[in-house]
């Protein structure tokens, strides 16, 4: 059974802290709010409060602590490598023990940890999609056509999909002797809102002669109920996976989705049991393209005449992961694409799991700063490896008036790959 870290296995860490400052430069919700409990050490020093008992779950103890996008960049700037975000999920793990969960976390956890009851919502949205959703000019998402629990109504959201990505597909697509085999860990995103990033991954595997398994048993990576501080859920979703993905053998778990990544590779690694074997042979599709020699075989083919210019946003679950230069790396060798490097690539979109549905006004006024860097940029696609900085950066886009389109790297790939045999 997987048992997540509690907040007194975070005591030496939270010790660390020598509330020095050097966090606030880097923290979106500082910047965007300029108010000292946004900093990671106000929040450091309210879990070192709620781990000695000196104080109760008072109202502003919970804001505060909901106030953390849990997007690592003052990890990565601290002296003391302080890791602020795990510490926040562990003080929100503490806070749910003792006082149970928030009606949204209930609500959204027990979708999350309920396969069949996700399938039935995605296949009843994609239905009724016309009657709920009203479609954006320049089909850029979808917003709601009346008020819903949780959801502003101006938020852009995808399409949901009436038919999962996962019920596409065998669970095994054979490849070319002597490749590697992968298991695709699709990740909620993929699955309900972009199937065709999925199709496109398949058709990236294809491409190689690499063979895919998809585990048919795979749920939600569990992300979403860390930011929320669902602690059963997490370790359940955890087993439904170890179970689901050691059913056949592969070479490594591959992931196009930011999060899932942060969750199988990093979330996982910390958990007792068979997880950190199961966390080291996460790959994210990039690095794995990469290794598996991609850049050299896009730089075979011609070169296109209509050219696009493209930037890229750092999802923070792979920048804080280290993994900036492959995606990178493929979007330069892409045939139809010029790449253009924007301003504080690096910095978080505003999403935040449940943080934007929480303080959808504050997600906004980061989101904006960071659409303003992608026009500046001039680039006509920002093009990210995550559905939800997906779903974010349209959002921001579209209430900057911006035109800037947002694609998966995948998709250009897909557009780049000469047609399937
Ligand atoms: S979290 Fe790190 S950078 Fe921020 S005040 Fe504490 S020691 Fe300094
Ligand atoms: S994890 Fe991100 S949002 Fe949270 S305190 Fe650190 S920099 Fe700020």
């Amino acid at each position: 059974m997987a048992k997540l870290k509690t907040l007194e296995d975070y005591r030496e860490e939270i010790e660390q802290c020598v509330k020095c400052g050097a966090c606030r430069a880097h923290c979106p919700v500082f910047g965007a709010e300029k108010h000292e409990g946004r900093v990671a050490r106000g929040k450091v020093a309210l879990a070192g409060a709620l781990l000695e008992g000196e104080i109760g779950l008072e109202e502003k103890l919970l804001f505060d602590l909901s106030q953390c996008l849990l997007c690592g960049s003052c990890c990565a700037q601290c002296p003391n490598k302080v890791p602020t975000e795990e510490i926040v999920a562990a003080a929100r793990r503490e806070i749910s023990r003792q006082k149970g969960l928030s009606t949204f976390a209930k609500g959204m956890t027990t979708v999350l940890k309920n396969q069949g009851l996700m399938n039935r919502l995605a296949k009843t949205g994609g239905v009724l999609s016309s009657v709920l959703f009203k479609k954006l000019p320049e089909n850029s998402g979808l917003r709601l056509r009346f008020p819903a629990p949780f959801i502003d109504q101006n938020r852009t959201l995808p399409p949901i999909t009436g038919k999962p990505f996962r019920e596409r597909y065998p669970e095994r697509i054979e490849g070319q002797p002597g490749q590697p085999t992968v298991a695709f860990f699709t990740g909620c995103g993929i699955n309900y809102m972009y199937p065709d990033i999925g199709e496109a991954f398949l058709r990236a595997m294809r491409f190689l002669g690499v063979t895919v398994v998809i585990p048919a048993e795979q749920g939600c990576c569990g992300l979403p109920a860390v930011s929320a501080g669902a602690t059963e859920v997490v370790e359940e979703l955890a087993d439904r996976n170890l179970k689901a993905l050691t059913a056949q053998p592969f070479d490594c778990i591959v992931t196009a989705c930011a999060s899932c990544n942060a969750g199988l590779g990093k979330i996982y690694a910390d958990l007792e049991g068979d997880y950190a074997a199961l966390a080291a042979k996460t790959r994210d599709v990039f690095a794995f393209l990469v290794e598996q020699g991609l850049p050299a075989r896009l730089a075979e083919l011609p070169r296109a005449t209509e050219r696009i210019l493209v930037t890229y946003h750092d999802p923070c679950h792979l920048r804080t992961r280290g993994i900036t230069y492959e995606p990178r790396e493929i979007l330069k060798n892409l045939p139809q694409v010029d790449f253009v490097e924007m301003a504080a690539a690096g910095t978080c979109c505003g999403l935040g799991g449940t943080y934007s549905v929480y303080h959808y006004e504050t997600s906004k006024k980061i989101g904006a700063k960071k659409a303003g860097h992608v026009v500046d940029s001039g680039a006509e696609i920002v093009a990210t490896d995550c559905p939800g900085c997906i779903m974010q950066l349209q959002d921001s886009l579209n209430h900057a008036g911006a035109k800037v389109r947002v694609k998966h790297i995948l998709d250009l790939l897909l557009e780049a790959l000469p047609p399937s045999p």
